[in-house]
């Protein structure tokens, strides 16, 4: 049996939102084939400095040789947003559908000295196989195009890896979810289905991208001046339903910000937008009447740099907005970025602005299975063990429930570097693989668990004091002390100077020290740290870091 082995394994993506990365291997002498590779953003507070959040590969750097290939089941960043910096790393054949691809490659090019990266395309619906897998696309509804569940056949059976999918019949662009085909897997027999947990808390059904075409076009129809939607740059369906609105206004789209330029031009490309009408640059801006206007937007999620915060802030050189104008949130915060986007809210507000959100108007849907949908999923593939994924503790806990109830015989919830074993008598986790996250940092990757990041965090809470001494030979201080604050309150409480504060501290912990521990630099670096961090602590009730440097004359 063990020759045959089938074993799931995930190095992100269960227990969190984001950072999708999932392996399967085959055999004794395991070949693997590795599902999506994505980030996590980074909520600026807890991580100063770290814009995205990596799964640590180092597993599969080691196993290189034994994997057969990379499949992209879509072009969301949380599925493929690693591979620019992690693929030099494994240099393994990659597959994608053609928008899926064509997207990678636009991204890839806008970022500056971006490695080369060969994708191999694989058409709708299609079929690949590599090594001992069998993989067959699957189209299915989600927020982007040409989105897919995988069926993976191996020798020990066929898995089922759902990827973000939802139902959706009357989709604006793309394939509804494909039901006939999925209900044929089932029909053929499917021992795992891995599958998409993100709204298992959900009841009922999601509403469909048509009907919120038809809430955007009221609203942009209704609109008394100017009009700004924001939406995310990938959600295709929902730049078609805001041109749809657009044109039946009598408005022009003016497209501001870069990545929504950057997915127009893919889905035109790729026919997503066929016989959409076109759409203007922002320099256009200024020249349109206010009732002759729609702004598509970035900057749903808060983005500090993107298209609406600079609105927002009245800093966009071509855009602005004024009293009496609307913007349409068509998007929901990602959790982490709800305070990012209650800034940029805030400050249309105070400019006039009307806010349209989700909370009273039907301005968005999310991409993910509700609960009705997901009893669907279960029932078309009908499998004998089911993992949930993609979701949080809570998530995968619902949707497992949710399975056990739809009786469904084997269902399992792992963590990331879980090791799960698939077989027709159950599944089971038989062993654990180095799991962890990497921060981009700049320019460079880090690990997690190294000090960098944790140290940044400490010095934004706490500041920093640098002592430097000159010491002689003989154990005497030789020139004046050098105190440097940073991040620290000038005064305490009853107006005295920190700085002399700590300066004192140096030279009353010199003092007490015994003539011939004095010649000792680290004894006295030692003493002065100590003493300086107490004394600061003392007034400000808050310890900073202290480097003290001792130098020898
Ligand atoms: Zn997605
Ligand atoms: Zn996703």
């Amino acid at each position: 049996m063990a020759q045959n082995e089938l074993v799931f394994a995930s190095l992100g993506g269960i227990g969190e939102i984001g950072m999708n990365l999932s392996i399967y291997g085959v055999g004794r002498r395991r070949q693997w084939l590795i599902v999506d590779c994505g980030v996590s953003f980074a909520a600026e507070e807890h991580l100063p400095g770290v814009d995205l959040i990596l799964p640590d590969i180092r597993y599969l750097i080691e196993e290189r040789k034994n994997i057969v290939g990379l499949v992209l089941t879509h072009g969301h960043e949380d599925h493929m947003g690693a591979l620019i910096d992690l693929w030099p790393r494994l240099n393994v054949p990659l597959y994608a559908t053609p928008f899926t691809a064509a997207l990678f490659e636009a991204r890839r090019l806008s970022e500056p000295g971006a490695p080369k990266i060969p994708v191999n395309v694989v058409p709708l619906r299609g079929r690949l196989t590599l090594g001992p897998f069998a993989i067959e696309f699957i189209s299915v509804a989600h927020s982007i195009p040409e989105s897919n569940a995988l069926a993976i056949r191996t020798p020990a059976g066929t898995v089922l890896h759902t990827g973000d999918w939802k139902i959706d019949l009357t989709p604006l662009v793309g394939a509804v979810t494909d039901a006939a085909r999925l209900s044929a897997l089932g029909d053929e027999g499917v021992l795992a289905l891995i599958g998409d947990s993100t709204n298992a808390i959900r009841d009922g059904r999601s509403p469909s991208e048509a009907d919120v075409a038809k809430t955007i076009a009221e609203l942009v129809g209704t609109a008394p001046a100017r009009v700004a939607v924001t939406t995310f740059a990938s959600h295709v369906d929902r730049i078609r339903a805001v041109a749809d609105a657009a044109r039946a206004a009598g408005r022009e789209v003016v497209v501001v910000g870069r990545a929504m330029e950057r997915v127009i031009q893919v889905a035109r490309e790729t026919g997503y937008l066929d016989g959409v009408q076109d759409f203007r640059g922002a320099e256009s801006y200024g020249y349109l009447a206010p009732d002759k206007v729609l702004a598509l937007c970035t900057g749903s999620q808060g983005e500090p740099r993107a298209a609406l915060a600079r609105i927002a802030e009245d800093e966009h050189p071509q855009v602005t907005l004024a009293k009496g104008d609307r913007v349409i949130f068509s998007s929901r915060a990602i959790p982490g970025n709800e305070k990012a986007v209650a800034r940029v809210i805030n400050g249309l507000v105070a400019q006039g602005i009307e806010i349209i959100t989700d909370r009273t108007h039907l301005v968005h849907v999310s991409g993910h299975p509700r609960r009705d949908e997901l009893r669907d999923m279960i029932g078309w593939v009908r499998p004998k063990i089911l993992i949930p994924a993609h979701g949080e503790a809570l998530h995968l806990a619902e949707h497992a429930e949710l399975a056990r109830r739809a009786a469904v015989p084997h269902v399992l919830v792992c963590r990331n570097g879980d090791v799960v074993r698939l077989a027709s008598n159950g599944a089971q986790i038989i062993d654990e693989i180095p799991s962890g996250r990497l921060y981009k940092d700049g320019s460079l990757l880090v690990d997690a668990e190294a000090r960098t990041v944790a140290s940044r965090r400490r010095l934004s809470f706490s500041g920093i004091v640098t002592v430097a001494l000159a010491l002689s030979e003989k154990g005497v201080l030789v020139a004046d002390t050098e105190v440097e604050l940073v991040g620290i309150p000038e005064t305490d409480a009853g107006g005295a100077l920190m700085s002399e504060i700590a300066r004192d501290a140096v030279e009353e912990a010199f003092e007490a020290m015994p003539k011939p521990r004095r010649r000792d630099p680290d004894a006295v670096g030692e003493a002065v740290r100590r003493a300086v961090r107490a004394a600061i602590a003392e007034r400000w009730n808050k310890k900073p870091i202290c480097h003290v440097h001792v130098l020898t004359v």
